[in-house]
């Protein structure tokens, strides 16, 4: 983040990381150059804005392989009928969905 802002009377690239601290409702403040002495309007724009979730982790209940992305069991349907596990790893999974094919 780029924490000057360049005065618009005189040029002077004043350093704004203070002026954060006791921003108003409305991200705009005034500032005093701390050259030339001049008040000016600083608007404060947050942008870009990230957004971020937990990575959660989970352990296969076959292999115990930890994984990010499990099959569940109620979010995967159908769930094959003889996988006694709630959680599996994609590919205990894709393993136990092919041995029941194999089956029929
Ligand atoms: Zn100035
Ligand atoms: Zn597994």
């Amino acid at each position: 983040m780029n924490d000057t802002v360049e005065c618009p009377y005189c040029g002077h690239e004043n350093d704004m990381s203070d002026g954060l601290t006791d921003l108003s409702s409305d991200n705009k403040f005034d500032h005093e150059c701390s050259c030339c002495e001049r008040e000016f309007e600083v608007e404060v724009e947050f942008d870009p804005i990230y957004s971020a979730s937990e990575i959660v982790y989970v352990s296969c209940e076959k292999c115990g392989v930890e994984t990010r992305d499990p099959a569940k069991k109620g979010s995967i349907f159908p769930w094959p009928q003889f996988i006694d596990q709630n959680t599996l790893c994609r590919s205990c999974f894709l393993r136990a969905h092919q041995e029941e094919y194999d089956k029929c």
